[in-house]
């Protein structure tokens, strides 16, 4: 079988720069899940739908054409819907609120699924997300469970959108994240939260070399 590793944790926590490290390091396959939910948040909007159409919403998303064209470590892995680059679409707050909101769609989570477990390909997979260690690949022999303090977290987003020129407000963004870590963690499908045999790292105080560090360490196990 081929190996895979999950990476789960609250938006924020590292997890996207943790698992693309990982997958350079390891020469894996990466799976960005989140992406998957943002792309049928913006494919959601284009098509005037919204969470109050489950079931046009899930074939919509079981249709979609989507591909990810890996970039070097610390560039955006582009990101193409039916062929169209969104890449910097469905990085909006806007869309990320959207993905959110949907994500909670029991039908939507079933038609993403396959989706999913289509990435688990050889050498091995790096699996991001929120429920990959808990629904996606339960079967995964290593899974991580990546935290960081809201405060730590508020202040990453806000220096990553300010480092895109981007007019932010850090209260703001602190208020959004509590909210959508509330959602996710309250929701009856699939909420956030560590599988029994997740190994939990806190990055509050770590650096990225040293979270990179922990995760190989745990791998190499
Ligand atoms: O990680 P990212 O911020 O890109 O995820 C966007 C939204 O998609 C999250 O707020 C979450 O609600 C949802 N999501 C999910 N399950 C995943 C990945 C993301 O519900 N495996």
């Amino acid at each position: 079988t081929v190996p895979v590793i999950t990476v789960d944790g609250p938006g924020g926590s590292g997890k996207g720069t943790l698992c693309q490290l990982l997958a350079s390091e390891l020469g894996f396959h990466l799976l960005d899940s989140g992406a998957l939910y943002r792309i049928s948040a913006l494919a959601a909007v284009r098509a005037g739908l919204d969470k109050s159409q489950p079931e046009q919403l899930a074939a919509m998303a079981a249709k979609l054409e989507i591909a990810f064209l890996p970039g070097e470590v610390g560039e955006p892995t582009r990101v193409l819907m039916n062929g169209d680059d969104v890449t910097a679409e469905i990085r909006t707050e806007k869309t990320g609120e959207m993905a959110s909101k949907i994500a909670a769609l029991p039908q939507l989570r079933d038609a993403l699924f396959q989706k999913q477990r289509d990435f688990q390909i050889t050498p091995g997979l790096i699996a991001d997300g929120r429920d990959m260690g808990t629904v996606v690949f339960p079967e995964a022999p290593l899974k991580i469970f990546l935290t960081a303090s809201s405060e730590e977290r508020a202040k990453r987003r806000y220096n990553q959108l300010k480092a895109k020129g981007l007019d932010v407000n850090l209260s703001a963004l602190q208020r959004d994240i509590a909210e959508r870590d509330l959602r996710d963690s309250q929701r009856a499908t699939a909420p956030l939260k560590p599988a029994v045999d997740a190994v939990m790292l806190d990055s509050s105080t770590l650096s990225i070399e040293q979270v990179l560090e922990k995760a190989l360490q745990l791998a190499k196990q």
